[in-house]
């Protein structure tokens, strides 16, 4: 079952994003959601979603923008970038998604949390592969999942991120098929 061959996710650096993160996600990706995918710069600037008073950029209108501009053969967008984002009800968030819409963003901001030196790089890669996946499975339909191992489990602290696996668990891997089944048609 794949998704047909000109289709893509394409991730989406804001700014400048370290090139072995992004590829290292790129095989991440496909391997659990078995699409091709493309690294594909669509917006640079976010300061239309920054917030001046808290100092961090809200994610929902950058989600908005990045659904818009991407082109027609890019079925999920992932933004990637360094900023802190927040929605209103939160004080911070990990990143954000478009439920059963096209396009997501993770921040790198707060996976860096009691991680120290370039020693510690795999666990970080850990937790943003984490979230990328985690984000593009809302974008696929999923829902927070109850299992904390499962990588649909919502994460309140980086501790929560640590836990939890790199794949999904066998429930959310079937809403998941399901949903790319209909993406095929
Ligand atoms: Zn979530
Ligand atoms: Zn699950």
């Amino acid at each position: 079952m794949t998704v047909s061959q000109e289709h893509t996710i394409a991730i989406s650096p804001v700014g400048d994003i370290d090139q072995h993160l992004i590829n290292t996600l790129g095989m991440d990706i496909n391997r659990v959601f078995g699409v091709k995918t493309e690294v594909l710069k669509i917006i640079d600037d976010l300061e239309f979603a920054q917030d001046p008073e808290r100092n961090q950029y809200h994610s929902t209108p950058i989600l908005e923008k990045l659904a818009f501009l991407a082109p027609q053969r890019v079925i999920k967008v992932l933004a990637i970038t360094k900023v802190d984002l927040f929605i209103p009800i939160l004080t911070f968030v990990y990143g954000e998604a478009q439920l059963g819409g096209r396009a997501c963003i993770v921040s790198l901001n707060r996976l860096r949390e009691n991680l120290s030196a370039v020693t510690q790089q795999k666990i970080f890669f850990e937790r943003v592969i984490k979230e990328a996946i985690h984000e593009l499975g809302h974008t696929f339909n999923l829902r927070h999942c109850k299992d904390h191992s499962c990588i649909m489990h919502y994460c309140r602290r980086i501790t929560d991120v640590d836990r939890k696996l790199d794949s999904m668990c066998r429930y959310c891997k079937i809403f998941l098929d399901d949903d790319i089944k209909q993406l095929v048609k």
